[in-house]
This record gives structure tokens, C-alpha cells and sequence, in this order.
């Protein structure tokens, strides 16, 4: 999609920290670090959100999460983590690609909510 960031993100148009690829799915650092290795998770087929997904895509993007977010948890040594994923402006959606917030938390963080 010509005005997507994450598109733009994908096809290498604008940098990112990759955390992991494979030919579905991309994980980056956010550029706002919540906590130290707070990561998005987006499909590399352009889909809205949640909400607009077919199941194989929801299949595509929701199975790699537990082994990308233990790897995170694991590398960084965070002792929890936050998986968030918010679906259109009303629920604080601000980028229109689908996206998986991966939060690392510490116990020594801030005590984010
Ligand atoms: P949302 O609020 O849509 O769930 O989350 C969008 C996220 O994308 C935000 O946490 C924001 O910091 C992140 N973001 C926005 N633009 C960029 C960018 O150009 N690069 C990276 N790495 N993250 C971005
Ligand atoms: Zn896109």
C-alpha cells in the first residue's frame, strides 16, 4: 500500500531494527520503546487490522508470536511481557497495518499499564 509506513517499512523504504523475518512476517524494534525491546509484530501482506483478516492470515501472523516474544524475553532478560494489539482509532489503533505490540517487562520498569 503506496501511503503505509509499515508497507514502507517492509519494502525497505524507511529503516528499521529487525528482530526477525521469514518470508510472512516482520518483527522491528518500535520506535517508541515502551521498555527496552518493545517490538511490533506485522504481517508483510497489507491487511488493515484484526478486524478485516481471513483466518490463514490471522494463522500467518498470530503463530510465530510465542517463540518471537520468548526469544525477545529470553535475550533481553525480562521476566514477563505484554502482548497488546488494538484495532481501529477508537481503540488507540494509529497505524492502519496490522501489529502485535511485544512488551519486554522488567522488574525494574516503571510499572507501565
Ligand atoms: P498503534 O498505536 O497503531 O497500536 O501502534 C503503532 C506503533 O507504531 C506505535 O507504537 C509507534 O511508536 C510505532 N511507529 C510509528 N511509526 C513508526 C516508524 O516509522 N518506525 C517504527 N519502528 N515504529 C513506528
Ligand atoms: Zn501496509
Amino acid at each position: 500500500m503506496t501511503d503505509c509506513i509499515f508497507c514502507k517499512i517492509i519494502a525497505g523504504e524507511i529503516p528499521a531494527y529487525k528482530i526477525y523475518e521469514d518470508d510472512d512476517i516482520l518483527a522491528f524494534l518500535d520506535i517508541t520503546q515502551t521498555t527496552k525491546g518493545h517490538t511490533l509484530v506485522i504481517p508483510k501482506t497489507h491487511v488493515r487490522n484484526v478486524l478485516d483478516m481471513t483466518e490463514d492470515q490471522a494463522r500467518t501472523l498470530f503463530a510465530k508470536l510465542p517463540s518471537i516474544a520468548a526469544n525477545i524475553t529470553g535475550k533481553l532478560g525480562a521476566t514477563g511481557l505484554n502482548m497488546l494489539q488494538n484495532n481501529e482509532a477508537v481503540a488507540g489503533q494509529t497505524v492502519f497495518h496490522a501489529h502485535v505490540h511485544l512488551i519486554p517487562r522488567y522488574s525494574s520498569d516503571d510499572g507501565f499499564k
